[in-house]
């Protein structure tokens, strides 16, 4: 819970003195040829920091750092390991406040939900991954010969990261977490929206007593630092979350190095299905407002897509207009009780005010929104925005949008439903809504996704995997096998005659 006042946070961000620098084999390091870019608080439109802008030189030494720190944590006894990312878990959530509000200024993100939601999930992906260090063993297993055979798991060496500002914290623990209980060394590369809690969580893994060059980050623009990072030789895979643009961009440049290791988290088209025997409509709706509104709708699973069973098509549309309003109003980010904050940045304003004007152009009905809520001209803010008669082939429901616009398409059969939400080049998460349960995993098994969510939307826990099929990535994140993702195997064998 977020016990401080808006009074509080505003007093607490006019004295934050955030680190945008590199951190690099122990120590903060502005950039070695000087240069730093800005960083808008985009509930202000204001510069409220900078950050180094790292070039492939500042990635050179960064690499080099996590190559020499690899042989010592890597061979480094499985316990101290743990109680090292222990105790960096438990500095994340000490520290908690302080990373909130660099995310709040950085992107916009509500404060209440930094606290309750970042600040301790980040801290658990630690937690868990840690956990599983000193429980991963190797394999004795038999061959058709007279041999001992065993299979080692090894560390990779140095993984790079790359991660979106859209959850700045999980999606970096996401990829540090396993990484390093793996035994690799790291290069994270956040976003350039959002690079300040990166540096800090650096500095805490110092304090938690992590040797220097195990963890570092450069800061810096992605065709420039993050480019470096995804080419480096010395680099044995990229743990990537990003767009499908870029995803693709990271296949070539390892194809164009030395083949690393490549897996991708990308974006979504995600449907919310509503079957005729949906039964509670109201929590349906519900379930909508927190899949399309949340984070502003900058949420790879967003559910920007629902497809409603023309049944209960006109009670949905008519609840989800009502009840909008009440759950998601814009304010400012350090208001603890502001629910929708801004979109990250101007472009991402434009880009979404974009698709609201287009899926007017392409014949669908705008029911609300539509545009910057009035009492907000500065600032990248949009309202919440419902389409209806969204047919499955427009731009609006082909594409990303990334901002807080839903669109409504009516199915007349479940077949309908399941072709359409398979009518995509995503496939990152699904949701089904009917009271037949038989039925609703026949759909599960049908549709195209990473994550099917059965009258639920939205859930997400360490033991299961997360991650999507077709153009929505590779990877998977959470659960043991992703610890696995970080490793090689290696298969020893020994002949015994
Ligand atoms: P983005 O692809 O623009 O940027 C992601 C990262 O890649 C940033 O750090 C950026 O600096 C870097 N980058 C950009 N160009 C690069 C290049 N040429 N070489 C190397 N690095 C480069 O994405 P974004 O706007 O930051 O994030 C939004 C996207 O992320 C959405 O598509 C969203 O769906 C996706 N996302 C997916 C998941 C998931 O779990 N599948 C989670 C969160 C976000």
């Amino acid at each position: 819970m977020c016990a401080l006042s808006k009074d509080d946070w505003l007093r607490r961000a006019s004295k934050l003195r955030p680190d945008g620098n590199h951190f690099i084999a122990g120590r903060s390091m502005a950039s070695l040829d000087g240069r730093s870019f800005d960083i808008v608080n985009p509930a202000t439109a204001a510069v409220h920091s900078t950050a180094a802008r790292g070039s492939a030189q500042d990635i050179d030494a960064a690499v080099l750092a996590a190559r020499r720190a690899f042989p010592a944590w890597s061979g480094m006894a499985p316990r101290e390991r743990l109680r090292v990312l222990m105790d960096f878990a438990d500095r994340i959530e000490a520290d908690g406040e302080n990373l909130a509000l660099m995310d709040t200024l950085d992107m916009g993100m509500p404060i209440s939900n930094m606290i309750d939601g970042e600040v301790p999930e980040a801290a658990g992906i630690f937690r868990f991954f840690a956990e599983t260090i000193d429980k991963l063993n190797g394999q004795v297993t038999r061959t058709d010969v007279s041999a001992f055979n065993y299979i080692l798991h090894e560390p990779l060496g140095v993984v790079g990261a790359i991660t979106p500002w859209n959850f700045p914290l999980t999606q970096a623990a996401g990829k540090i977490a396993p990484a390093l209980a793996a035994g690799n060394t790291l290069v994270l590369k956040p976003s350039e929206e959002s690079p300040l809690s990166a540096t800090r969580m650096a500095q805490l893994f110092i304090e938690a007593g992590g040797p220097p060059g195990v963890f570092n980050v450069v800061n810096g623009l992605g065709a420039e630092a993050g480019k470096a990072l995804a080419l480096h030789m010395d680099v044995a895979k990229i743990a990537f979350t990003g767009s499908v643009a870029v995803g693709r961009k990271m296949m070539v440049y390892s194809g164009e190095s030395n083949l690393k290791h490549v897996a991708t988290e990308l974006g979504g088209k995600s449907p919310q299905i509503i079957l005729a025997d949906v039964g509670d409509v109201d929590f349906a709706v519900d379930c909508a407002i927190h899949g399309i509104f949340g984070n502003t709708g900058q949420v790879c699973n967003a559910a920007s897509r629902m497809l409603v069973h023309a049944s209960v098509h006109d009670e949905f549309v008519e609840k989800l207009t009502a009840l909008t309003p009440s759950y998601y109003l814009p304010g400012d980010p350090l208001d603890p009780g502001t629910t929708l904050g801004p979109l990250v940045s101007q472009r991402q304003q434009e880009t979404v005010l974009g698709y609201l004007e287009t899926g007017r152009q392409e014949g669908a009905t705008l029911v609300f929104g539509g545009n910057r809520p009035a009492a907000f001209d500065t600032g990248y803010y949009v309202e919440p925005s419902l389409f209806t008669g969204v047919d499955n082939g427009m731009r609006i429901a082909q594409e990303e949008i990334f901002g807080p616009v839903a669109s409504v398409i009516r199915v007349q059969s479940d077949e309908e439903a399941i072709q359409i939400a398979n009518d995509s080049i995503y496939g990152l998460t699904a949701s089904v809504f009917t009271r037949d349960l038989a039925k609703a995993h026949r759909l599960a098994r049908d549709i195209q996704a990473g994550v099917v969510w059965i009258n639920t939307i939205n859930e997400s826990d360490m033991t299961m995997p997360w991650g999507g099929v077709k153009q929505s990535g590779n990877g998977r994140d959470n659960c043991l096998a992703t610890m696995y993702s970080y490793l090689q195997t290696k298969s020893v064998w020994t002949k015994l005659a």
